[in-house]
């Protein structure tokens, strides 16, 4: 063999399993089509760091993000990467939504996440500029620079003499007697092949093709691409938030609503709304006639907001496994010998909370795999 273990996609899931797998194994190759790290929805994201609230109680999503975190943070202050345990308010503007964040609250406990009830007031000394009858305070939620954690991610990888392979995309995959033939499209258009005894599938948007290369096609795990747009809050009034600031979230959690999201360098996104795009296209662009209603959803909690206080800022897309309107599914992360493709892991799906789940998943994969 060739590899011993190959990781398609250097996004922020892919690296974290690689700089895990290569402390214990040699000869690990990750495979990205682009010419660096991070270049699709793994730097389209709000960066946060996720408590766990919202996931129904023993779903990998609940499981892995209440773990996750804690990693994380436990990471970032080790490795230096910048980060802050900032905090977010979950804001009821009602009488109806304060009903139901008692609701949010008990989920939360379920998975081992605790909240604390406020009252007017004591929301006014925590932010004093917002408009909110009730909240929830999270005290575990966060951010972070993900660039520096995947930058932090690949040297490690390299460091533990792993390889990654820029500019190569993955067209096939073969199974073998033992193992798979890989075989990739360079920067140049040259084809090659080479053999590992696993795959592990981190392919973001295009997990499903590459399972489907494996000989495993299954339109219940197909992707569906899942667009979410942000406006930012411009200059000053981007000044006036502490923490992130979320209103109560729709019933069926296809997205949690228009929030505000701070970022390490003192920007404040509102956003990501939820669009299912027509087809699965790489659309990034803004659509500056949402602003409108990205306006009107805000200034629901945020009082101070004027039309022109926010601008078009940048668009991710998700990779959904379920249709719209379809109730939210969990994480696919499987070893694949039940569809005889011993030694194959695939990811699917890994849309939120991936990033902050991303090294308890690198230590679930690394359970997966069989000697
Ligand atoms: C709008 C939005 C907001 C989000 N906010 C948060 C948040 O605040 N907190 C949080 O925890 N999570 C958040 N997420 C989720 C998080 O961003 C993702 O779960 C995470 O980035 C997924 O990482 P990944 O490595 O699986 O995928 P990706 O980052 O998509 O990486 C996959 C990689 O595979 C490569 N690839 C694909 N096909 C091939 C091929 N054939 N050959 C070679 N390479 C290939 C791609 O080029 C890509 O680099 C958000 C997501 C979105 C869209």
């Amino acid at each position: 063999m060739d590899a011993e273990i190959t990781i398609i996609g250097a996004g922020v899931i892919g690296l974290a399993i690689a700089e895990t797998v290569s402390e214990r194994y040699s000869d690990v190759f990750v495979i990205e089509k682009h010419t660096t790290f991070g270049q699709e929805t793994s730097s389209r994201n709000s960066e946060v760091i996720h408590a766990g609230i919202y996931y129904p109680k023993g779903s990998l999503k609940a499981k892995l993000c209440v773990e996750g975190k804690m990693l994380l943070y436990e990471y970032c202050r080790k490795h230096e990467i910048p980060y802050s345990n900032c905090g977010k308010l979950i804001v009821a503007t009602n009488e109806k939504e304060i009903a139901i964040i008692d609701g949010i609250k008990n989920t939360a406990a379920g998975n081992g996440v605790d909240l604390e009830l406020l009252d007017r007031y004591q929301i006014e000394k925590l932010e004093p500029e917002i408009f909110a009858l009730k909240a929830l305070l999270s005290p575990t939620t966060g951010i972070l620079d993900s660039h520096s954690l995947m930058k932090r991610f690949e040297t490690d990888t390299l460091n533990n003499s792993g390889q990654i392979v820029y500019g190569s995309e993955v067209t096939g995959i073969r199974k073998l007697r033992e193992g798979y033939e890989i075989t990739l499209l360079d920067a140049d258009s040259n084809n090659y092949s080479f053999t590992t005894r696993l795959v592990i599938n981190s392919a973001g948007l295009t997990s499903d093709k590459i399972s489907e290369m494996a000989g495993m096609k299954d339109e219940n795990l197909s992707i569906r691409f899942c667009k979410g747009e942000y406006f930012r809050i411009v200059p000053p009034k981007n000044r006036l938030l502490n923490q992130l600031v979320y209103p109560v979230p729709h019933a069926n959690l296809e997205g949690i609503g228009i929030h505000v999201t701070i970022d390490m360098g003192g920007g404040v996104k509102l956003g990501p709304d939820v669009t299912y795009l027509d087809s699965n296209v790489y659309d990034y662009r803004v659509d500056a006639g949402k602003q409108e209603s990205f306006w009107k959803s805000a200034r629901k909690f945020l009082p101070f907001l004027e039309f022109n206080d926010i601008a078009p800022e940048m668009a991710g897309i998700r990779p959904k496994i379920q249709k719209p309107g379809e109730p939210v599914r969990d994480f696919y992360i499987k070893e694949e010998s039940e569809r005889g493709n011993p030694g194959f892991i695939n990811l699917i799906g890994m849309e939120s909370p991936g990033l902050t789940s991303c090294l308890a998943i690198a230590k679930h994969v690394l359970s997966l795999i069989r000697n």
